[in-house]
């Protein structure tokens, strides 16, 4: 199998070849660096993102707060992770960077607040 793949890692966004198969990695081809070989052995074997979202919170004149993972998360298991944001039913006040999931399905990733919200005067 061969996939594309952009490095995120810098703005130059080189377009990195990987072709191989499983977690078997036959050639990479396109890469403009060290970082960018590495980014892409690892994208193509065991993809992985930072989660952004928001979350409901009451008490508070913002009806929402930002959250995002405090690292990357794999790629499959997103959707289910979204869906347990999407559960919280917080209280004001909410603080940047504190824990509101914390160890997400057993990832040993928590999901933060890099928002806030305030309580109501
Ligand atoms: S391969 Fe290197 S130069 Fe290219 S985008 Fe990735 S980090 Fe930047």
């Amino acid at each position: 199998m061969e996939k594309e793949i952009t490095c995120t890692i810098c703005p130059m966004g080189c377009r990195i070849m990987v072709c191989g198969e499983g977690e078997v990695i036959q050639s990479v081809k396109g890469y403009t660096c060290a970082r960018g070989e590495q980014y892409a052995r690892s994208e193509f074997v065991h993809p992985v993102r930072i989660l952004t979202s928001t979350a409901l919170v009451s008490g508070s004149s913002e009806p929402l707060v930002a959250v995002r993972s405090s690292r990357p998360l794999p790629k499959e298991l997103l959707m289910n992770c979204m869906k347990k944001i999407h559960m919280l039913h917080l209280q004001a006040p909410v603080y940047r960077y504190q824990v509101l999931i914390p160890n997400i399905m057993d990832t040993g990733v928590d999901i933060v607040a890099t928002g806030e919200a305030k309580t109501q005067d």
